[in-house]
């Protein structure tokens, strides 16, 4: 297997404070994990005895957390929690920072930093309780198994300039309420409420406006595109890049202009109702 292709079980291997968002010092510390024979097992505390005996680690935990693009935590990391010699593993410590220990969702996040190496498996995707259908069902999502040097590097560095638990909770979020209709009534008695869950809380207006909405090409969702951009003309097309707008234009040509006419009706409307409130309350 080669590099590029990705691992199974990649290392990371702790990167000096002042090099840890350098992407030539993050790939070197990259590598495919040394496994116990047996390899580790999927569940955190089966996985404890094995890590303990192979690698010696004191008090071996885990973390959950998401990759770069990844619609659902698909990172399974595992580190010496009982480790406070080894240096500092400041991209681990920044990049997972989702949730609290081996998973656990709700209170605050107790733990410090990652010392030393950890070890990085691809989670399987998550099953859902549909809402469509009432039933569990694994969500349709793509499962990459083998993790990349570049996709390792490419995810700290996207959270080195961001709050790993609020995009995990936006993200969170999002995922939750997918296959909710939007005209469903629940939304209506909710719209003013927060989403909450175990891990935190997000204004409901946000999960359904900004967050819900996705690149009219490809479909990826806000809370992944970070800033999906409109079509400057009927912005009501929204996109995550100029690639995409771009294949789309042969299909949207024929719709843009009547949406921008709405649009403006809309903005109107709006502009009229804020005029009438004004002069009641004046
Ligand atoms: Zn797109
Ligand atoms: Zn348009």
């Amino acid at each position: 297997m080669s590099a590029s292709e990705g691992f199974r079980y990649v290392e990371l291997q702790p990167v000096q404070d002042g090099d840890a968002w350098d992407p030539e010092a993050l790939s070197k510390a990259i590598r495919a994990a040394s496994l116990p024979p047996g390899g580790i097992p999927v569940r955190f505390a089966d996985a404890k005895p094995v890590l303990q005996r192979h690698y010696g680690w004191r008090d071996p935990r885990g973390l959950l957390a998401y990759s770069k693009g990844s619609p659902y935590k698909d990172l399974a990391i595992v580190f010496d929690a009982g480790d406070s010699s080894s240096p500092i593993n400041v991209a681990a410590s920044k990049a997972f920072r989702c949730y609290g220990l081996d998973g656990k969702q709700g209170g605050s996040i107790d733990w410090g930093d990652v010392r030393g190496p950890c070890i990085i498996r691809r989670e399987d995707v998550p099953s859902m309780t549909s809402f469509a259908t009432g039933k569990m069902e694994r969500m349709n999502f793509t499962y990459h198994p083998l993790i990349t040097t570049q996709e390792l590097v490419d995810t700290v560095l996207f959270f080195k300039t961001r709050d790993a638990h609020k995009v995990a909770i936006k993200r969170d979020s999002t995922r939750s309420l997918l296959d909710v209709p939007r005209d469903h009534p629940m939304f209506a008695l909710l719209s003013r409420g927060q989403y909450v869950s175990t891990a935190g809380t997000r204004p409901l207006d946000k999960v359904m406006g900004k967050d819900a909405r996705q690149c009219a090409t490809c479909g990826k969702p806000n809370t992944i595109a970070c800033s999906l951009k409109y079509c400057s003309m009927c912005k009501s097309a929204w996109y995550c890049g100029r690639d995409c707008q771009k294949k789309d234009f042969p299909r949207h040509k024929t719709e843009c202009a009547s949406l921008a006419q709405e649009q403006q009706q809309q903005t109107a409307k709006a502009a009229g109702a804020a005029g009438a409130a004004g002069k009641t309350a004046a």
